[in-house]
């Protein structure tokens, strides 16, 4: 019998990933998805990675109950993946209410549902190191304090200390990574990498003649979304569940990440980049560098792709996509 997965937000960058790399393990993995008027659109990623076909999408909502109740009912899950979220820091502040239905509350219905009606499952929440925000340790740990930046970091720790307090108080096996920042060519445009290897591929291929950012001068531990769904995987094979750092260890700012994309194009970053005041955020995390210390020593997980190879790999991707259109 092949073991039954659930991914909420299986359209997202990280779903899609983990939905490959489970029906490579031979699961049956069914996947939560909004139905959307736009066609073809929704399932854009599992295209990307040839998976279209092989996963059960199932119509749901994260803020609609009776759907997930009927979701775990039909997939009878042993393994529960809650990737879906409003994932992007800046929208949360266009967005906050949404945030938190989505965000927060919306694990609390993910949790209920696998309580009530699959309870002996394993639950993994993807907790964020946006948590930290402005940080209190140089390197952050589980130990570490939190103190959110945002919206979306308010309900993201609400997310985490829900998980915890479901596995404290009814015993459920629920554990929470705590992912640094992951990136891929599957990564939402949105979002500062592919935003920069999206407009560097344009620069190269005379569509576009300037990167418009906002502060560069922020630092982020950046790792490869293939590397970080592994982790998620081996955290629900262990006995106990327990909360994860997955991380890399090395922090770099916005700029040199930037460098890196221009170099590989051979063009002058000083030449295209424009710095855009409406860019800068209400609050900003200045710097994020996580200690995957425990992540090492307890499920044997390292990162496998440096961020010079991710970002080589992403302006590779934009320069493909955009040629062939
Ligand atoms: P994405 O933004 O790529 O994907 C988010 C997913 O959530 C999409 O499938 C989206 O569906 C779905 N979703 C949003 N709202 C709802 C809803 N109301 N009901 C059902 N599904 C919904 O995020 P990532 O894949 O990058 O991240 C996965 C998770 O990990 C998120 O929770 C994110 O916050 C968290 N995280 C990500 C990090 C990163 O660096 N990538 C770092 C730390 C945490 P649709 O396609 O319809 O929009
Ligand atoms: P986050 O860490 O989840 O907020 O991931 P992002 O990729 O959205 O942002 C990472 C950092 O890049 C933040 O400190 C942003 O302020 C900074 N940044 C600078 N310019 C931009 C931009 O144009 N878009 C985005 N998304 N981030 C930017």
């Amino acid at each position: 019998m092949s073991r039954r997965a659930i991914i909420t937000g299986i359209t997202g960058q990280d779903g899609a990933y983990l939905a490959k790399f489970l029906l490579e393990k031979g699961y049956k993995v069914f996947g939560v998805a909004r139905r959307s008027s736009h066609f073809g659109v929704v399932d854009h990623r599992l295209r990307w990675l040839g998976i279209q076909n092989d996963v059960e999408i199932i119509d749901g909502n994260l803020s609609d109950l009776s759907s997930l109740y009927r979701i775990v009912q039909q997939a009878e899950p042993d393994e529960v993946y809650n990737l879906a979220a409003q994932s992007f820091v800046a929208s949360s502040w266009q967005q906050p209410i949404l945030t938190a239905n989505i965000t927060a509350v919306g694990v609390t219905n993910m949790l209920e549902a696998v309580r009530q009606i699959a309870p002996k499952a394993h639950f993994y929440q993807a907790s964020s190191s946006e948590m930290y925000g402005k940080i209190q340790e140089a390197a952050q740990s589980e130990t570490t304090p939190f103190y959110p930046r945002s919206p979306y970091a308010v309900a993201k720790l609400y997310g985490h200390w829900i998980t915890v307090n479901y596995r404290e108080s009814f015993g459920m096996h629920a554990s929470s990574g705590i992912l640094f920042n992951h990136e891929s060519p599957l990564r939402g445009i949105e979002f500062v990498t592919r935003k920069v290897t999206d407009t560097v591929a344009r620069i190269k291929l005379g569509m576009a003649s300037k990167l418009h950012l906002g502060n560069i001068d922020a630092k982020r531990d950046w790792g490869h979304a293939k590397d970080y769904v592994v982790a998620m995987w081996m955290m629900l094979q262990q006995e106990e569940a327990d909360d994860y750092v997955i991380a890399t260890g090395r922090t770099t700012t916005v700029r040199d990440m930037c460098r890196i994309a221009f170099e590989h194009a051979g063009l002058k970053m000083d030449d295209h980049l424009v710095i855009d005041p409406k860019l800068f955020r209400p609050a900003e995390v200045d710097v994020l560098l996580g200690n995957p210390a425990k992540a090492k020593a307890k499920l044997g997980w390292e990162p496998t792709t440096s961020l010079e190879d991710m970002i080589i790999e992403m302006v590779d991707a934009d320069i493909a996509r955009l040629s062939s259109v």
